[in-house]
């Protein structure tokens, strides 16, 4: 029975959730039931922009009709071979995204968890075999107030308390320094780099509210790794695929103005790169996992893997949807409405009592709200938000993320700003 035949409100879908489902979210009270560019449609045929994203994941906008081509063609064709055999799209596929980004290898795996671990995993063996580091011993430093996924490696160095409580023990191996801290990274490299196999960092803090680190702070980590001979993993799942302004965070704010070419002097090359979200448009689960040979070759058959990674479907929609990317420039229209957005709030900012700032790159921004982290007012503010036509949601209490898909025209983002100026007003 889909939805259409049973005719169910948006207040049936929500109980239906609510009663059948783990409570492991606490959704806005919205039901998407469409979904079309920078719009999404609820079950009652209400129309809103889509202000999250899916998490960065939809950059391309919903729906986008090359990416779901691609994906309607390859369904009907191949889906799902297992990694037991070849298949036709797979090398095609790994040939193409290595080239785009610019390394010799990458590991296909689902989620951007799944990538995370893959990571790991690389980096600590990777820590055994080439740099010497004895065994067990192994160190990853990771920073304060990070997200990397939910697995129970990955938040066992969370400084989340919810993401964490009660699923311990946890995986030992990792050491946090302060975020954008590259005195406490020196120290601790200078004391212990004999035991650091890595540094695991995302270039800008997403969830914990769009934390942008100084201009300096990701090159110099990155200097300072290689002169410790520790790899450097960033975590670009979220801050990837054009959504900051460039294709990567790392390519800092470079000038391409279609597919990255990555300059010099803008560019920090990491040794390793962790992809997901909007690699796929936000239409089937792709992750990946880039780094050179000299890196990738300490994994051999057998010792990671995943049924569904690097299947033909995730290899289509997946190239797709970076050619779209490049095709549409959707880092140049990120980098513009990024600027467009930032302005008009900050002079929002300016003459408000209820916004205290607004920070971010490209078209990944937040705005704190002026009350206590524990308060509901930016809870109630995406509330009333959605009944104007307009889907956030707040991250960390008293933040709420803006990042809709990079498709935006001007004029559309304007509109945006209206609401949301108008919204917020009424909190005054
Ligand atoms: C979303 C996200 C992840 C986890 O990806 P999932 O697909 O939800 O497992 C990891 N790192 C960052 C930076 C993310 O934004």
């Amino acid at each position: 029975m889909t939805t259409q035949d049973t005719k169910l409100s948006s207040a049936d879908l929500m109980q239906l959730e609510n009663e059948y489902g783990a409570h492991n979210y606490h959704p806005l009270p919205v039901v998407l039931a469409r979904g079309e560019g920078v719009f999404v449609y609820d079950a009652e045929g209400k129309k809103y922009y889509d202000f999250l994203s899916s998490y960065s994941a939809v950059n391309q906008g919903h729906c986008h009709p090359r990416i779901i081509g691609a994906l309607t063609r390859q369904a009907e064709t191949l889906t799902l071979t297992s990694r037991a055999f070849y298949n036709d799209q797979l090398g095609v596929y790994e040939k193409y995204i290595t080239e785009f980004f610019g390394f010799d290898k990458v590991l296909p795996m689902n989620t951007g968890a799944e990538a995370v671990e893959t990571a790991i995993k690389i980096c600590r063996k990777w820590g055994y075999e080439k740099k010497g580091i004895p065994n067990g011993e192994a160190k990853i430093i990771v920073c304060g107030h990070n997200f990397h996924g939910r697995t129970v490696t990955i938040i066992s160095f969370s400084s989340d308390p919810d993401a964490k409580g009660h699923f311990g023990p946890y995986t030992p191996g990792f050491q946090a320094i302060p975020y954008n801290d590259i005195a406490a990274l020196q120290e601790i490299l200078e004391k212990e780099a004999d035991t650091i196999a890595g540094f695991l960092v995302e270039p800008i803090q997403g969830e914990a509210g769009v934390f942008v680190p100084d201009e300096d702070f990701i090159p110099q980590a990155a200097a300072l790794c290689k002169e410790h001979n520790v790899l450097f993993i960033a975590d670009e799942i979220q801050t990837g695929i054009a959504r900051t302004g460039a294709m990567l965070r790392v390519c800092g704010d470079c000038n391409c103005q279609s597919k990255c070419e990555r300059q010099a002097d803008t560019y920090t090359r990491p040794d390793m790169l962790i992809l997901g979200k909007a690699i796929s448009g936000g239409v089937y689960p792709v992750s990946a996992v880039l780094c050179d040979n000299h890196i990738m070759e300490v994994i051999h058959p057998g010792q990671h893997g995943s049924t569904f990674g690097g299947n033909p479907l995730a290899c289509a929609v997946a190239t797709e949807a970076l050619e779209v990317v490049v095709d549409e420039k959707l880092m140049v229209n990120a980098r513009h409405l990024g600027k467009v957005f930032r302005t008009r709030m900050q002079k929002f900012v300016d003459k408000s009592d209820v916004v205290t700032l607004v920070r971010g790159k490209g078209l990944l921004n937040a705005i704190v709200i002026n009350d206590t982290e524990d308060s509901k007012t930016a809870w109630n503010i995406c509330v009333a938000l959605k009944e104007n036509g307009l889907l956030a949601k707040p991250t960390h209490g008293n933040i709420i993320r803006f990042a809709p898909p990079l498709v935006m025209t001007e004029e559309q983002l304007h509109e945006c700003c209206d609401i949301i100026e108008k919204t917020i007003g009424q909190f005054g």
